[in-house]
């Protein structure tokens, strides 16, 4: 199974999710000395092999490549050289971005079993995952993205846009995301249920 197999897979199990509508989100790994990205613009619930797309680290297309990477491909570069990924995913999830809304200065996940799925304790752990705000300039996202980690904590939410997550495969990114989506609409729902008249 090459990378890009394993790109292709991801990309249509995170669409089945419900979190890469339209033509939104991307995914990239690491493969070797390389970065490969899914392509701009396309439909997630059918990624091929031949849709991901090498990049240098920062985000551009390496030369022949046959589609353009994604545009968030300079975030998704920064991600893997600066911190050493070696896989990073990005979904437009609903509870992030909801999440992200009702918690600005970062959303707070306390006390919950489905923290292990990010890399942390259960009971007794408190964490804070970062919001910074969104832009178009991918250069100033990833200097934003960087910037407002938290250590320990593999993701960011981009507010009015969506998550960031990653790990040091792409399985243990998916993984990821998969928990801080669980994980976001638990606060939100407990949230709810602690107001007045919840
Ligand atoms: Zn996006």
């Amino acid at each position: 199974m090459s990378a890009a197999d394993d790109l292709a897979r991801a990309s249509r199990r995170l669409y089945a999710l419900g979190w890469m509508r339209g033509t939104s989100g991307n995914v990239s790994v690491r493969d070797g000395a390389e970065i490969l990205v899914t392509a701009s613009g396309i439909d997630k619930s059918a990624v091929e092999p031949t849709d991901a797309v090498l990049i240098d680290a920062r985000g551009e297309a390496l030369p022949e490549q046959h589609a353009r990477p994604s545009a968030e491909a300079p975030v998704h570069a920064s991600v893997i050289t600066e911190l050493g990924a070696g896989a990073v995913v990005h979904v437009h999830s609903l509870a992030a971005v909801e999440a992200a809304a009702r918690w600005p200065e970062g959303v707070p996940l306390i006390d919950v079993e489905q923290l292990k799925g990010i890399g942390r304790g259960a009971h007794g752990d408190a964490v804070t995952v970062p919001v910074v705000a969104n832009s178009q300039d991918m250069a100033d996202l990833s200097a934003r993205i960087l910037a407002a980690l938290e250590p320990g904590v593999p993701g960011v939410i981009v507010a009015e846009h969506g998550l960031y997550a990653w790990g040091s495969s792409l399985g243990e990114a998916i993984d990821r995301t998969e928990s801080f989506d669980w994980l976001f609409d638990h606060a939100l729902r407990l949230d709810r249920l602690r107001q007045p008249g919840g």
